[in-house]
């Protein structure tokens, strides 16, 4: 593959090397990804001029989940600006989970980062739309976009995600009680739920992932979907908040930006190189997928990836 210096025997190599690492538990507070095949395994590279590797079951579809995260914020700032989306959301980690109900601000209330759910949620809010179901419509339009093709929501894992989201509702709760959220609180939660909802496969997330490598340029339509001065906020806050609890030593030791999934999603940007999209649903105590983590690893280890360490 010509921008990243991948192949597909290097690619085969890597997915033979880690199908056998059998570690981690399925997610199960949200009922229906209990029903996810432990034995799911994808690995796609899209690079910046729309070159696909894939190995595995890249065409399956998985639910978005936290991977979603960095996209829709970045809508929101193409539709309303840096300045007007941060003054409801911070930009600082949080050394937290995911979904730590402590989570706010102490003087602002502002949830601390957009990739964790309080900022997430406040993000859904200020999708564009004039009721709910376009609201949904340009949602899912983005993301279409960003894929070129239709995308479509997967209802059964919304609704089991909606009955059993009571954290996030809680969570949901006190930022309106805070000013954060205006308006219906179900409905933003709603919207939030079919945001993760979003079925893609391994290789539509390394398409999207490689819009933000390409400079905000899906690679395959040549569409300008982000601004540059957008895609480095959605990087720098992936860099710093994707990985949540673990975003320390992810820098530490990758040095890339990514963004994971309960679904047992998770991508990687090499700014100006590939996007990296790994499923596979065995997930750490973080919510990380562990053949993910360590595929998307050795991937940016061999290929001297690192963002600190400029490739010469
Ligand atoms: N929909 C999930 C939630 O809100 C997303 C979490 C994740 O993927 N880390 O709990």
């Amino acid at each position: 593959m010509l921008g990243s210096g991948l192949s597909n025997e290097y690619l085969t190599q890597i997915f033979d090397q880690y199908k056998d690492l059998k570690y981690g538990e399925v997610a199960s507070y949200i009922p229906e990804l209990k029903k996810a095949k432990p034995s799911h395994f994808a690995i796609s590279v899209v690079d910046c001029q729309g070159q696909i590797l894939s190995v595995g079951e890249s065409e399956l579809e998985v639910t978005l989940q936290s991977v979603s995260k960095p996209f829709s914020y970045g809508f929101v700032l193409e539709e309303l600006g840096i300045e007007e989306v941060h003054h409801k959301v911070g930009v600082e980690p949080t050394g937290e989970a995911f979904n730590s109900i402590i989570e706010l601000e102490e003087s602002s209330h502002r949830p601390f980062n957009p990739m964790i759910n309080s900022g997430a949620i406040a993000i859904s809010s200020m999708i564009p739309g004039a009721s709910d179901a376009q609201k949904l419509q340009s949602l899912t339009e983005f993301f279409g976009t960003l894929v070129d093709r239709t995308v479509h929501v997967d209802n059964t894992v919304f609704l089991s995600e909606k009955k059993t989201g009571d954290r996030n509702r809680a969570i949901a709760y006190l930022m309106k009680n805070f000013g954060i959220l205006s308006g219906d609180v179900e409905s933003i939660l709603d919207l939030y739920f079919q945001q993760c909802s979003i079925l893609m496969n391994t290789e539509d997330m390394a398409f999207m992932a490689a819009t933000l490598a390409n400079g905000g340029v899906q690679p395959k339509t040549g569409k300008n979907i982000f601004k540059a001065e957008h895609v480095k906020c959605c990087l720098s806050l992936m860099l710093t908040c994707g990985m949540y609890d673990s975003a320390g030593r992810w820098a530490f030791e990758v040095g890339l930006p990514a963004k994971s999934g309960v679904s047992g999603a998770i991508i990687a940007v090499v700014p100006g190189v590939c996007g990296i999209a790994v499923t596979s649903p065995l997930l750490d105590e973080h919510g990380h997928s562990c053949r993910g983590l360590e595929v998307i690893k050795k991937i940016a280890g061999d290929h001297n990836f690192n963002i600190f360490n400029p490739r010469g």
